[in-house]
C-alpha cells in the first residue's frame, strides 16, 4: 500500500516538509489541508505588498496549488480546515469550508504546521470596519482594500514589534498620517532601549508620530467605523487601526488531540520536530523553537526557522535523519533608511537569565573612513563575564547592518569567544569596512 502524509496548514513549514517528503518518497501520496485561500507565499512580504513595493500579490506566491500538483504530485486542498486530529484512529476530520462538508482522512504520518495567529484582544470595537490585525494574505487584502478608501488619512498602529514598525514605513510611503502607540516604554521590544531609540528617533525625524506607555482602552468608531484608539492617557484619531500586539501559537487542534505543549502554548517538539504521539510531527510557528545560546526552549516565529523546521521535519517523515540544531534568536528589519539587527541575547534577557555579563557599545563606520558617504554603525556586544563567550548583538546603522549581525550569528551558533572575533578572517575593501571590521572594532574595545 503506498504511504500517505497528510500535512496541516500550507505555508513556508507545511510546504517545504511536503517538498521534502517527495524528494524522499516518490511513490507516497501527500496530502495538505489549508484553511486559506493562498498557499505557498511570503509572508514576510506583506508589509511591502500593503506599501506598494511589491506591486500584486501574486508576486509573493511561490507555488499554486496546481503546480504543487502536476510538478510534485502533492495533492493541496485549499479552503479546508482541519478541525481534529484523531491520533488513536491516525485521522484527521477536514471540513470543506466552501461546502461546509466533513470528511475524514487517515494518514500514516501526521505534520501539525499550523502557524500562528495575531494577538487581538477582546477591546470594545474591535469588530469596528478599518480595524485590522495582519498576519496572513487574506488579511493584507483586506488592509490594501481599505487604506485606499478617500476617507483613510489617518492610521493608527498599536504594538511597535517589527510588524509595527514596518507597517509604519508601509503607511508613511502611502502618505499617510501614522503613529505607533506601544505600551512599553520603548519600540522594538526585542532590543535594548537605548538600540531602539534610535528607531524611534528614524520614525519620528520622518513624521511618524510614536506614543510609548500607551494602553488601549478601546477602539471608538461611528457608524461602524473606527475613528481612534481610546488608551488610559488619551485618544488618537483613526480612519485605520493596525494591531501589531504579537503572534501566538495555533495550538489548539494538537491540544486537543493530546499533545504535549511546550513555551508559550506551542507545540512541543524534540530535536528530529517529533511530538509526544507517535507518528506526529509539527514545525514552524505552531511550535517551540530551541534557543542554542539560552540552551532552552523557546518560541521565535520567522520565516526562517519555519522553512528549516518544515524541511527537517520532512526529512525525518520521508525516512531520512535530521535534526532541528536550534536558534541563536536572529532577526533583522527595515525601518526607513535604518535596519536594526539582533542576534542572541539582549541584555535585559542576559539579565532576567542571571548571566554574568560584559558589554561593550561602540559607535563606528560601515567603511573606511577616506571612503565617501560613510555612515553610523551602532553596535553592542555581550559576552559572558566568566567564559567571554559571546551572549549577544544588536546593530543599527543605514549600510552593512545585516553581514555583521550575520557574522556574529555564527559566531553563536560556533560558540566563539569575544576575543576569536579578532581572529576571524572578514572580506575588507575600503567601500565595505576598515581593515578591523566594526565586529572586530568592538572585541578590541572588550579587552
Ligand atoms: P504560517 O505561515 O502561518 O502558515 C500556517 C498555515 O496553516 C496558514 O496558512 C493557516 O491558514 C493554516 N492553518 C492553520 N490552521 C489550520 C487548520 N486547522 N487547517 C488547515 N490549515 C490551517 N519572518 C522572518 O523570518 N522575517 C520577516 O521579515 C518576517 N516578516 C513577517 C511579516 C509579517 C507581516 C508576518 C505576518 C510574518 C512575518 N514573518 C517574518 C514570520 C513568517 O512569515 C512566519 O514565521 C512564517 O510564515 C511561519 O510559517 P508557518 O508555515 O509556520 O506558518
Amino acid at each position: 500500500m503506498r504511504k500517505r502524509f497528510v500535512i496541516i496548514g500550507g505555508d513556508a513549514a507545511g510546504m517545504s516538509a511536503a517538498s521534502q517528503i517527495r524528494r524522499l518518497q516518490p511513490d507516497a501520496e501527500i496530502l495538505a489541508f489549508e484553511k486559506g485561500s493562498t498557499l505557498s507565499y511570503a509572508q514576510c512580504g506583506l508589509p511591502y505588498l500593503i506599501g506598494g513595493v511589491v506591486p500584486e500579490a501574486r508576486n509573493l506566491i511561490a507555488r499554486t496549488p496546481e503546480e504543487f500538483r502536476d510538478k510534485y504530485r502533492i495533492e493541496v486542498f485549499i479552503r479546508h480546515e482541519v478541525t481534529k486530529i484523531l491520533p488513536e484512529e491516525n485521522a484527521v476530520i477536514v471540513k470543506d469550508l466552501a461546502e461546509g462538508s466533513e470528511k475524514r482522512f487517515s494518514y500514516d504520518t501526521l505534520l501539525i504546521a499550523t502557524g500562528g495567529h495575531a494577538i487581538f484582544p477582546q477591546w470594545e470595537g474591535r469588530d469596528l470596519e478599518g480595524v485590522f490585525p495582519l498576519k496572513d494574505m487574506d488579511d493584507a487584502l483586506r488592509i490594501q482594500g481599505w487604506v485606499r478608501k478617500e476617507h483613510v488619512s489617518k492610521v493608527v498602529i498599536v504594538g511597535g514589534g517589527y510588524i509595527g514598525l514596518e507597517m509604519a514605513e508601509a503607511f508613511h510611503h502611502l502618505k499617510k498620517e501614522v503613529a505607533v502607540l506601544d505600551l512599553a516604554p520603548q519600540v522594538a521590544g526585542t532590543f535594548d532601549p537605548e538600540m531602539a531609540h534610535l528607531a524611534q528617533q528614524e520614525l519620528e525625524q520622518n513624521g511618524i508620530r510614536v506614543a510609548l506607555n500607551e494602553e488601549v482602552v478601546a477602539l471608538r468608531g461611528e457608524k461602524g467605523r473606527v475613528t481612534g484608539v481610546e488608551t488610559k492617557t488619551g485618544f488618537h484619531p483613526a480612519d485605520l487601526v493596525l494591531v501589531a500586539i504579537g503572534i501566538l501559537p495555533n495550538s489548539e487542534l494538537a491540544k486537543n488531540a493530546g499533545i504535549e505543549l511546550g513555551v508559550k502554548g506551542a507545540i512541543r517538539v524534540d530535536d528530529r520536530l517529533r511530538t509526544n504521539r507517535p507518528n506526529i510531527y509539527a514545525a514552524g510557528d505552531c511550535a517551540v523553537h530551541h534557543h542554542r545560546v539560552k540552551e532552552a526552549e523557546d518560541y521565535i516565529p520567522l520565516g526562517t526557522t519555519a522553512n528549516k523546521q518544515g524541511r527537517i521535519a520532512g526529512t525525518n517523515m520521508g525516512g531520512g535523519d535530521a535534526h532541528f540544531a536550534g536558534v541563536v534568536g536572529s532577526a533583522i528589519m527595515k525601518v526607513l533608511n535604518v535596519a536594526m539587527g539582533r542576534t542572541g541575547l539582549s541584555e535585559r534577557e542576559v539579565k532576567q537569565l542571571s548571566v554574568p555579563y560584559e558589554v561593550v557599545s561602540i559607535r563606528s563606520r560601515d567603511h573606511a573612513g577616506y571612503y565617501p558617504n560613510g555612515e553610523q554603525l551602532h553596535l553592542k556586544l555581550l559576552y559572558h563575564k566568566e567564559n567571554r563567550k559571546l551572549l549577544g548583538a544588536q546593530i543599527v546603522g543605514k549600510h552593512g547592518v545585516d553581514k555583521r549581525i550575520d557574522v556574529i550569528a555564527t559566531a553563536l551558533y560556533a560558540g566563539l569567544t569575544i576575543d576569536q572575533l579578532q581572529e576571524l578572517d572578514l572580506s575588507y575593501a575600503p567601500p565595505f569596512n576598515s581593515v578591523w571590521d566594526p565586529v572586530q572594532q568592538a572585541s578590541t574595545v572588550a579587552g
